[in-house]
């Protein structure tokens, strides 16, 4: 009896090591041909400069709906992407449609910038100089100046001068730099003052307790003055109710993200939000 009971969850966990490893595969298999065959899907999420209440800017954020899996979540299908060597493909294929689509938009009368999530691997990859990516933007008719490079902090957990290399030659460009999920990755801050960094992406975690939990309060008020003192501005992420609004219509944040103002959406969804939306209020406190 005790050793059966000591069995049971080392099978259960097989299982389920077994039943993860085959979903791997079959994902990585579905995702070629998904790569290769247009099943990818881009979704804009609108941004709002807090200083107009306008959107200023939009982020690209990759969708897969699998025929029989349903809708695969980006934080499960691009780690899939880097371990079959479909990475690059998928960046390029992000950033070619973010980048037709953005042309779509300043043709149709919006003047707007496109923020392009790049993992640390898809970062890593791109030539020192590169061109790979700016070739790709000025391909359809804009300029780097319009496009926002989204890396991440774990990319510095490895201090590398590549990186540095990498984020001159796309800012020198015109290209802006932004640190995704700012504060989540276990990493030193000294890469704040080391790389050129135009924008700060504060996780959604550090406003999902706000406002009433003073410390988190008293954290993302800490940050924000960093930030802003280190001369980058400052995007809050994942903004959901009228009092997180409120709270933060009295704070130093330059730029505003969330569910509140919109969901990420397809294009021909976006150009109806754009021609019909008012702009961003702060809700009144009550
Ligand atoms: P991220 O870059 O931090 O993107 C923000 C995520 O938060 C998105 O999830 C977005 O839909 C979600 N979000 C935005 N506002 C709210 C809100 O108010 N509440 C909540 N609960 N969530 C909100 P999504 O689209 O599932 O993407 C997840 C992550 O996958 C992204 O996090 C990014 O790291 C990665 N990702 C997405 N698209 C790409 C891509 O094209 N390339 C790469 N390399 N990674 C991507
Ligand atoms: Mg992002
Ligand atoms: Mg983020
Ligand atoms: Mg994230």
């Amino acid at each position: 009896f005790g050793a059966k009971q000591k069995h049971e969850p080392l099978a259960l966990y097989d299982d389920e090591l077994n039943r993860n490893q085959s979903r791997r595969i079959r994902l990585q298999h579905d995702l070629t041909d998904a790569i290769q065959q247009g099943g990818l899907r881009l979704h804009y999420q609108p941004i709002v400069d807090t200083a107009s209440g306008r959107v200023t800017k939009l982020e690209a954020l990759v969708r897969w709906q699998h025929a029989e899996l349903g809708a695969i979540s980006p934080m499960e299908f691009v780690p899939v992407a880097e371990e079959c060597g479909m990475v690059q493909a998928l960046g390029d294929w992000v950033l070619n449609r973010a980048c037709a689509d953005l042309r779509r938009l300043e043709l149709a009368g919006h003047s707007l910038l496109m923020a392009i999530n790049r993992s640390s691997l898809e970062f890593q990859s791109l030539g020192l100089d590169g061109n790979e990516w700016l070739s790709i933007i000025e391909h359809h008719g804009l300029s780097p100046r319009q496009i926002i490079f989204e890396i991440t902090e774990s990319l510095f957990m490895q201090g590398n001068e590549h990186h540095l290399e990498r984020i001159t030659a796309l800012r020198k460009a015109g290209c802006h730099i932004a640190i995704d999920d700012f504060g989540t990755g276990f990493s030193a801050l000294n890469y704040l003052r080391t790389f050129p960094i135009d924008l700060v992406k504060i996780d959604k975690s550090f406003i999902d307790h706000l406002p009433g939990n003073q410390k988190d309060g008293l954290l993302l008020e800490g940050i924000l003055r960093i930030i802003g003192d280190l001369g980058m501005q400052v995007v809050i992420e994942g903004m959901e109710t009228p009092a997180q609004a409120a709270y933060l219509s009295t704070r130093p944040c330059h730029f505003l993200q969330g569910y509140l103002i919109a969901r990420p959406m397809p294009l021909r969804e976006l150009l109806i939000f754009l021609e019909t939306y008012a702009g961003h209020t702060v809700p009144a406190a009550d």
